[in-house]
């Protein structure tokens, strides 16, 4: 029989993991990535001898990514190396109240206990929540097509069990009374794009998913991951051309035929797209459906700040949540309001806490995000606004977090909403895809196979299961399984 042929529109950690998992089963895959460098909202800057990871850093379930290469007999470690990190975070309030988060149960109860006492019981209460929706929600359900609306109806007992209609900071708030903690243990679904106070409390299962599998940083950077991920993929066979922007997938007699790059078009058995899920029902397709896609609710943006610093922090961790004044009402704000709010809470990346690699020798990298509406909601022009953003969040850095931080800036750059639109081809800049609210998850997210072109497919954040790490590679395995097994 002939080899079977796919392309994978774009090189995100969704496209990669497709294509390695259709590679290694015998099909011959190409990825087309619109940009110079692999890895998507995973891509990398080397300024002035400084490396910055663009987007992800929290490594979860690293099991996810170590089955890519036990597919094929390798071993991740030839590839790519996962340092642990300790503590998982810092979570730091401008009141001074700073809480270490990290898989050690008696070190987390003694911070519980000083800050709030009653609390001890009901973070041990909201933790076999979380570890029974984790089971339920993401080793069930995790890497499941949810192709017919019968599969969500099999699910839904589950679902009413675990309450999934309230949201993360309700379920949190069952267990918990107080309210900075309350705040450490729902944040999280900001880290793929959900509001706490919207999203499912199913999400409450991304801190089980830490304390079980724990948070890992790759060494050399997420980039060293993309990399070995790329040469895995080359050794198994496949194919990455970069600079290669899809203009149209081709369709004839309800079936994908090929893709168009540059005029050029391509035949394919089958097509597959990490790009956004807007973008490629509406451009790329041209299918209404696109226009339907573009009017769900889609998650917030995100304005990050990369620079290097002459000389070391000691004194600060790896990650580190910078908590403002406000949470609730900032929320509503990054989520619904047409502007930017006063206040900010950030997230500070310091990488060269947990490895030296990333900076010239004796100085350090970071970078710091800040969660702001998409363009569909606040319609910001950001050539104008960001660098003024920018400074404001290095001045709130430098006077709470960073002292001299100007004076020892070796280098600074930074990524607004607008680049998520342009770069990313991201509807609306947002940088996680579709909300992950729960009438927008599952059967009701866009389909990993397409309804009406039987061998098209999505992968990435804007199916199921959504948007970070775990939640792409896992993507994949639900999409591969269809591509490989029809
Ligand atoms: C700043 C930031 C920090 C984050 N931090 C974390 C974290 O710490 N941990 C975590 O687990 N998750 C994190 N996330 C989320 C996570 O990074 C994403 O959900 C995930 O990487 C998205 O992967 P994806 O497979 O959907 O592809 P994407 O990364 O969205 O890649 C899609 C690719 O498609 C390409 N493309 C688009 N259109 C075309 C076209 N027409 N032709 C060819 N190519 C095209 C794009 O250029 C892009 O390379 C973060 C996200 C951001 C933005």
């Amino acid at each position: 029989m002939p080899e079977r042929t796919a392309a994978v529109i774009g090189a995100g950690l969704g496209g990669l993991a497709l294509a390695i998992r259709l590679q290694s089963a015998g099909i011959a895959t190409t990825v087309f990535e619109k940009r110079d460098k692999p890895g998507g909202r995973a891509y990398v800057y080397h300024d002035d001898g400084f490396i910055f990871d663009a987007g992800p850093t929290v490594i979860t379930d690293p099991d996810c990514l170590r089955k890519l290469w036990t597919l094929s007999g390798r071993r991740m470690e030839d590839y790519v190396t996962l340092l642990p990190v300790a503590p998982f975070y810092q979570l730091c309030w401008e009141d001074g109240f700073r809480f270490d988060y990290a898989d050690d149960q008696a070190a987390i109860d003694r911070q519980i206990a000083a800050k709030s006492p009653a609390d001890v019981d009901g973070y041990r209460r909201f933790l076999a929540y979380s570890r029974d929706v984790y089971a339920e929600g993401y080793e069930k359900l995790g890497t499941v097509p949810f192709l017919h609306f019968r599969s969500m109806i099999k699910a839904a007992p589950q679902l009413a069990r675990l309450q999934s209609w309230r949201s993360v900071y309700s379920m949190v708030a069952k267990f918990i009374k107080d309210d900075q903690l309350r705040q450490a243990f729902s944040f999280h679904t900001l880290l793929v794009g959900g509001n706490p106070f919207e999203t499912s409390s199913i999400y409450a299962l991304i801190h089980a998913l830490e304390r079980q599998g724990g948070v890992w940083f790759a060494k050399g950077g997420t980039g060293a991951l993309v990399a070995g991920m790329v040469r895995l993929l080359e050794d198994l066979g496949g194919r990455v051309v970069m600079n290669a922007e899809v203009d149209r997938i081709e369709t004839s007699g309800g079936q994908a035929t090929g893709v168009t790059v540059g005029g050029v078009t391509t035949a394919f058995d089958m097509v597959a797209s990490n790009a956004d899920v807007v973008h490629t029902y509406d451009k790329l397709l041209g299918d209404p459906k696109g226009r339907k896609l573009a009017a769900k609710r889609h998650s917030m943006s995100l304005f990050v700040v990369y620079f290097g610093l002459r000389g070391k922090r000691p004194d600060l961790k790896h990650h580190m949540v910078l908590f403002g004044p406000r949470y609730r009402e900032l929320i509503r704000d990054v989520f619904k309001t047409d502007g930017l709010a006063d206040d900010f809470s950030l997230y500070l990346h310091a990488p060269s806490v947990t490895d030296d690699s990333l900076a010239p020798e004796g100085d350090s990298a970071y970078y710091v995000l800040s969660p702001v509406p998409h363009l569909g909601t606040a319609d910001i022009d950001w050539d104008v606004a960001g660098p003024a953003y920018r400074d404001r969040i290095l001045d709130y850095l430098e006077a709470r977090y960073i002292p001299n931080l100007r004076r020892d800036l070796a280098t600074v750059r930074h990524f607004t909403p607008f680049d998520f639109r342009d770069q990313l081809n991201a509807h609306h800049g947002s940088a996680f895809s579709i909300e992950p609210i729960l009438t927008q998850s599952a059967w009701f997210r866009p389909h990993n196979r397409d309804d009406r072109l039987s061998n098209m497919y999505i992968v990435g954040a804007g199916t199921h299961p959504g948007a970070g790490i775990p939640g792409v590679v896992g993507s994949a395995e639900a999409t591969a399984g269809l591509m490989i097994h029809g």
